[in-house]
């Protein structure tokens, strides 16, 4: 049996190693053969130039960006998880405050919580959709509650609705957790757009992906992208001047100029993940597995095909002798990590245990073709 350390060294082989598997989880080459001669002018220029750091590619992205998103401001940071960091730093999110969130995601959303000193308080998730439960969100709130923290994961929108309505009541500041969710929405609105900030992540394998780390974060207030501005330059505003202790954490303007030229075909490479999807669904239907659910409250963009099955394993093998990539995105919920042990002692979260010691994802990106689909769907068949 392979165990789940086994399996999420693998996730990071086929990331890293593109090469090695007939399938990958993401075809990052085939998507470069599309913007090659774009970028490469792009990356030439910028070197022309030598307009290195917050140059005019970085400034043109957080303009299109804002514009996309549909928000007053984008501001380019090193990465998704300094964009959710600055976001609460600037929101006034610090030591001792509470900040609800998810136990079933990528270690960065907590990790940015405990940076700025403040305790990350883990609630349960919806066993259907993966995603934060409202009503976990309400028996979870004390005193101390300063924000929640929801994730888009795997690309569909958490409940914003009733997210939005239970901050309002509570006054609790909302921070969306966007970084698998570039170019999904949820009641019209693009993710990103609703809370009082959000952290956006260009990690090479999400949505929309650099060629290596990036990050945005986006908010509609005026003073939140002021403070966000000087923390991500060392505090300053003009140069050698330092009005607080920030940060050196800028968008690179190199992968600004790819991003550009990927944020262009952003709805395209989202619906070929959406058509991936969709295809996934069909030729599994009738197995005993569960694939995923679209809630209907927004549009997934699929950043992950996450499935439930008790026989797991048997699958997973089965997909790797066949060449096939598949990942288990989580299979150690935030509360069992060993990094969360002091403060999650004794905590259960039964749905995000029983989802992560079940679920596995799929390779999903714009690239894939019906043949490989059927390869694949054809091969979890045969082993179930
Ligand atoms: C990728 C990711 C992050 C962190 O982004 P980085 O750019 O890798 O720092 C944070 N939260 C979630 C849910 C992610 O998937």
């Amino acid at each position: 049996m392979i165990g789940p350390y086994q399996l999420h060294n693998n996730i990071h082989n086929t990331l890293w190693k593109q090469g090695n598997n007939m399938i990958p989880m993401v075809n990052l080459k085939a998507q470069y053969a599309e913007i090659k001669d774009e970028v490469e002018q792009g990356l030439a220029q910028t070197i022309e130039n030598c307009s290195f750091i917050l140059g005019p590619n970085v400034q043109a992205f957080e303009q299109e960006t804002a514009a996309y998103l549909g928000v007053k401001h984008a501001i380019g940071v090193a990465s998704g998880t300094d964009a959710l960091h600055l976001a609460l730093l600037a929101e006034g999110i610090g030591k001792g405050d509470e900040v609800i969130t998810t136990a079933f995601t990528f270690i960065a959303t907590a990790e940015a919580i405990k940076y700025v000193g403040a305790v990350p308080v883990f609630v349960d998730i919806d066993p259907r959709t993966f995603n934060i439960a409202p009503e976990a969100i309400i028996n979870a709130i004390t005193s101390r509650t300063k924000a929640v923290m929801p994730v888009h994961l795997f690309g569909q929108p958490a409940d914003m609705e009733q997210i939005e309505q239970i901050c309002q009541e509570h006054n609790l500041k909302l921070i969306e957790d966007c970084c698998q969710s570039f170019g999904a929405s949820v009641g019209g609105k693009q993710t990103g757009s609703i809370g009082d900030a959000a952290g956006f992540s260009f990690f090479p394998s999400k949505n929309l992906g650099g060629f290596g780390d990036g990050g945005l974060v986006v908010t509609n207030s005026d003073t939140t992208a002021a403070k966000l501005k000087q923390l991500r330059n060392h505090g300053s505003n003009v140069r050698y001047y330092h009005e607080v202790i920030g940060y050196n954490s800028r968008l690179d303007e190199m992968q600004a100029v790819i991003l550009r030229a990927k944020l262009k075909r952003i709805d395209q490479y989202n619906q070929g993940r959406r058509r991936v999807a969709h295809r996934y669904s069909e030729l599994l239907a009738g197995l005993p597995l569960t694939t995923p659910l679209e809630d209907g409250l927004g549009v997934h963009v699929y950043h992950q095909y996450t499935l439930l099955s008790e026989r797991r394993d048997e699958i997973m093998q089965a997909l790797q002798a066949q060449q096939i990539a598949c990942a288990v995105y989580y299979p150690v919920p935030l509360h069992q990590q060993v990094a969360f042990k002091e403060e999650c002692e004794g905590l259960s979260l039964p749905v995000t245990e029983t989802v992560a010691a079940q679920c596995f994802s799929l390779p999903i990106c714009p690239y894939l073709s019906d043949g490989d689909i059927k390869t694949i769907t054809d091969t979890i068949k045969a082993a179930l």
